[in-house]
């Protein structure tokens, strides 16, 4: 077998490099650990990105996926397949809303949003040229539509002329969205927690207030639950905090426990009006394998009551948590919501990932100088207590290198 370096160079000469990724080759899983192929074990409070909510090798979802492999993969959505009905009767009735259309991605169920939302407003006015409000600070995905109104001038710039018809607002600035509002709005589109941008969950009043703006105006709201909706946050959507319910909700990451799959749903005022057959449509979406698993995961879900769990850990995370900001200068704040917690750095976020990898913990960025903590949502308490035993050795490394005065 080839060494370490050498097959890493490799994935250097041959793929296309729009990550920078760390010097490990991770290999497999087991709960809520990682191992490389050094054998070295990581407690993971990154989740592969809020997708592993299960954690590693959950033998039900695994035992469902592998059966399906030998069953059917693939179908098409020209028939119909059984663990697609499953899985959409869940999806269903976990959300609360009323109809599901399962994608490959997040960037894509925000694309599906964005066709639904202009449809509608189309079917009601018989014209187009409708816009959508989106937030500052967001990320919706890659793809030019979700590009479009991700509100990152980082991410665009390379890449004008997006999507027209797009406006931006800053998050938890109600004035500002409704400065914004005119007769051509269709939508608007926001993050329930903002993920990418730094861990900043919605102001209640905020989201309150937007939700009274859309009603008044027939406007509709749109929430990406991609990252912090599944459980996440301690509910199965963020918004059930909130007592806000959105028209049209994007969700992907861990509705599939690993396997690739999103899901765009509407309720049924706006699927009545907006999408129809030749409107939208996917290869791949929903296919059989993907549908067994969000069939398991879902049913997981309600039997192990996980959002419940997730809710009861990250009161206990998020304590931990401002015991540390207490304990160190460098933690300058915590923000978040559940299992979705941020720490505030006035030092190089990227070397305390480092520092932590050392030690054995999974940790990873958002928004230039926040930690960010999205660990399966079946740890346990002593996994809270093992993950601040390891990221206070990071931490404490630094002072001890003397590259930071904690
Ligand atoms: C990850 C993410 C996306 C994009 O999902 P992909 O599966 O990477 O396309 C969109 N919105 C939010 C909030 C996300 O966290």
């Amino acid at each position: 077998m080839k060494a370490n370096q050498e097959l890493m160079n490799l994935a250097d000469r041959c793929l296309l490099h729009t990550y920078n990724r760390y010097p490990i080759i991770l290999e497999k899983g087991e709960g809520v650990y990682l191992y490389d192929t050094q054998g070295k074990q990581y407690l993971d409070f990154a989740s592969g990105i809020g997708v592993q909510a299960l954690g590693y090798g959950n033998q039900e979802l695994n035992a469902a996926v592998k059966k399906q492999v030998d069953l059917l993969m693939h179908t098409s959505n020209l028939f119909y397949n059984m663990p697609v009905i499953r899985a959409a009767e869940w999806a269903v009735k976990a959300s609360g809303m009323e109809r599901v259309f399962f994608t490959n991605s997040g960037t894509e169920a925000i694309e599906g949003a964005v066709k639904a939302a202009r449809k509608y407003a189309y079917v009601r006015d018989g014209h187009t040229d409708h816009t959508i409000i989106a937030m500052e600070n967001s990320f919706h995905g890659r793809t030019i539509g979700a590009l479009s109104v991700t509100g990152n001038p980082r991410y665009q710039e390379a890449f004008e002329p997006l999507m027209p018809g797009v406006r931006f607002a800053a998050f938890n600035d109600l004035d500002s969205v409704k400065n914004q509002i005119d007769e051509t709005t269709c939508a608007i589109l926001l993050e329930t927690v903002q993920g990418e941008g730094g861990i900043y969950p919605a102001e209640p009043e905020f989201l309150q207030g937007i939700k009274e703006l859309c009603q008044e105006h027939d406007i509709l709201l749109i929430l990406d639950e991609i990252q912090c909706g599944m459980g996440r946050c301690g509910q199965m959507f963020a918004w059930q905090h909130y007592g806000v319910k959105p028209d049209i909700m994007a969700c992907a990451k861990a509705i599939g426990g690993g396997v690739p799959v999103g899901a765009f749903f509407l309720t049924e005022r706006v699927a009545e009006k907006s999408l129809v057959p030749g409107d939208h449509g996917s290869t791949y979406g929903g296919n059989p394998l993907v549908g067994a698993a969000v069939d398991k995961v879902f049913s997981i879900f309600e039997r192990d009551h996980i959002p419940e769990h997730a809710r009861e850990m990250g009161v206990y995370l998020e304590k931990t948590l401002e015991e540390m900001a207490e304990e160190f200068d460098c933690i300058k704040g915590r923000r978040g919501l559940g299992l979705m917690q941020g720490l505030v750095l006035d030092i190089p976020v990227g070397d305390v990932v480092k520092a932590a990898q050392e030690q054995g913990l999974l940790v990873i960025t958002a928004g230039g100088n926040v930690l960010r903590m999205l660990p399966p949502l079946i740890i346990e308490k002593k996994h809270v207590d093992e993950m601040a035993v390891k990221l206070r050795a990071a931490l404490n490394l630094r002072k001890i290198r003397g590259e930071e005065n904690v």
